[in-house]
């Protein structure tokens, strides 16, 4: 099953529903994988306003 990219955090999911914020407002059409093991500790992450490590998708479309 293809990764699926959250609209609303950018977070990757290979279900229906985004692990992150819960939201089901996911999209098939997305770019570029991010891996976040320390939020806290890396500045792309914070950038994008990312507090949870896990992966996810640098563009939603
Ligand atoms: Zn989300």
């Amino acid at each position: 099953m293809p990764l699926k990219a959250c609209r609303d955090c950018r977070a990757l999911s290979n279900g229906s529903i985004c692990p992150n914020c819960k939201s089901s407002n996911l999209s098939d059409d997305w770019s570029g994988l991010l891996i976040v093991l320390d939020p806290e500790a890396s500045k792309i992450a914070a950038m994008m306003n990312i507090k949870k490590s896990g992966r996810y998708a640098i563009k939603v479309r």
